[in-house]
């Protein structure tokens, strides 16, 4: 049998973080065990669903190299657009006398619930319109519209089904639930409009799904999706729940702006695709050996369900930016380069403006990241480096070391600008380092005279590469004029 897998995301809301892992974790199942893996789009909620949705889902994929077999060509299916193939199973049904018409409006559900619960029955629906008579329909037609829903205990007793419906999980093993707490669900809202779960039955089986393997919030529909295969002889596929993400206190993820839920945030924060992909293999999974730093190709070699976890996994933002800080780090100066330029490209199209890099020279700019990437835990870190492109705005008390005195950093930097100025060598970084600890020594002046207040003069700021490092790339004139600023500061 052919392992074919989907992803089958609602295009509510953009790509959230547990959709990417989930398509994720299709994909890796796929190509580790060669098959296909199919994306489809569950837009049948029109009301929810919106093109833009879609579209970022579709990038947010794409970027992160999650890629699908079918449709070819990156186009995706949509159920939309496939609605007469639900009207011919919902017809099969029909036939079979699996549905009846529901008149019950959203108020009288409700009402019908609360009494339930009041009675401490688990509530479901009662049945109110399963037995009406031809005549009452029709008058109830006049003036309301009708939802199908599905006659479980119908289904129950024509096709056999036991009274402990029960599905081996590949995650959580075998799941179980009586019959008897399913109560009637409704397949086709009264809009005509098919629910998710009805049109994605008929669609597994069309795209002959081999393994489900999706969140752990579907457990509950998988019983009413086996009913349904059932009803309509379909082959029930495998099914895989995997744990939800949770944030470190263990709530829900929320989608609040500029956090993390959402794939189109993290890559705006400027994670890697493949720092962002290593960290969301191991929301949940882990391969035998315990190792962390893994590129994509040797995720899919050590890739299996049985790796998956069954509690719930957890946002951890120092492990993804530790992560990512090994991705950062790994990659060579130039490919890291072209893949901050592309995100600088992406920034722009999102209303983020950061031209001064795209326009700045390459080679130059490959001299600004070899030195900061040891420093960089997202792309967004290198951002901040550019005072390397223009000059710094420096605040006259971040010169003065913790433990000196401002006639003592002028001191300093006067000297270095001396020997600067005198300085005939190569301008390496080693050399500039020797030639800085030669002032400290000679002159007979503190580090944090000397080393402090010259990175402070050519950064600007607290935290930045080494005054070596920073002095070899902005070249000798730059860093004696910056020098020369910060002594006129003091
Ligand atoms: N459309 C459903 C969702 O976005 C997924 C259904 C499924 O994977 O079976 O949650």
């Amino acid at each position: 049998m052919e392992i074919r897998t989907r992803i089958a995301p609602s295009p509510t809301g953009k790509l959230h973080l547990g959709t990417a892992r989930t398509a994720l974790f299709n994909f890796l199942f796929t190509r580790k065990n060669g098959g296909k893996f199919i994306f489809r789009i569950e837009d049948t909620d029109v009301e929810r669903s919106k093109k833009s949705f879609e579209t970022d889902m579709f990038e947010g994929l794409d970027w992160l190299g999650v890629n699908w077999n079918e449709p070819k060509n990156k186009e995706v299916y949509r159920q939309s657009e496939r609605l007469d193939l639900y009207q011919k199973y919902f017809k099969e049904l029909q036939k079979s006398g699996f549905v009846y018409e529901c008149f019950c409006t959203p108020a009288e559900l409700a009402q019908e619930r609360k009494q339930m619960q009041q009675a401490g029955q688990i509530p479901q629906y009662s049945g109110h319109c399963k037995d009406l008579s031809e005549d009452e329909k029709t008058e109830l037609r006049k003036t309301k519209k009708s939802a199908w829903r599905l006659d479980v205990k119908k289904i129950a007793q024509l096709k056999n089904l036991p009274q402990i419906l029960k599905f081996k999980d590949l995650v959580h093993g075998e799941i179980k639930k009586n019959i008897n707490e399913i109560g009637d669900f409704v397949i086709i809202k009264s809009d005509g409009a098919s629910i998710f779960f009805f049109a994605g039955v008929v669609d597994d089986a069309e795209m002959k799904i081999s393994h489900v393997i999706r969140g752990e919030d579907h457990i509950s529909n998988t019983f009413s999706q086996l009913i349904l295969f059932k009803a309509l002889d379909l082959p029930v596929p495998q099914f895989a729940h995997i744990p939800l993400i949770l944030e470190k206190d263990r709530s829900k993820m929320s989608k609040r702006k500029g956090g993390h839920s959402r794939i189109f945030d993290l890559r705006l924060a400027g994670y890697l695709p493949q720092g962002l992909l290593n960290f969301m293999a191991l929301l949940g999974w882990s391969p035998k050996d315990d190792r962390e730093f893994l590129s994509l190709s040797e995720i899919i070699e050590s890739f299996d369900l049985k790796g998956i976890k069954k509690s719930a996994s957890i946002f951890d933002d120092d492990k993804l930016n530790y992560l990512n800080g090994l991705w950062i780090r790994h990659l060579d100066d130039e490919e890291l380069l072209n893949q901050f330029l592309g995100w600088v490209e992406w920034l722009k199209q999102h209303g983020e403006d950061y031209s001064r890099f795209s326009e700045a020279d390459k080679e130059y700019l490959l001299k600004c990241i070899a030195i900061c990437k040891t420093r960089m835990a997202t792309l967004r870190d290198f951002l901040a480096a550019d005072y390397l492109l223009v000059d710094p705005k420096v605040d006259p008390h971040l010169l003065v070391f913790r433990k000196s005195s401002p006639e003592a950093t002028k001191n300093g930097l006067e000297k270095i600008k001396l020997a600067l100025e005198n300085y005939q060598g190569d301008w390496e970084v080693e050399p500039i380092f020797n030639l800085l600890s030669e002032i400290v020594e000679k002159k007979h002046l503190a580090n944090g005279d000397v080393f402090w207040p010259m990175r402070v003069a050519l950064s600007g700021k607290e935290g930045s590469p080494s005054p070596q490092e920073l002095a070899w790339v902005l070249g000798q004139s730059e860093t004696i004029k910056r020098i020369d600023q910060a002594i006129s500061l003091l």
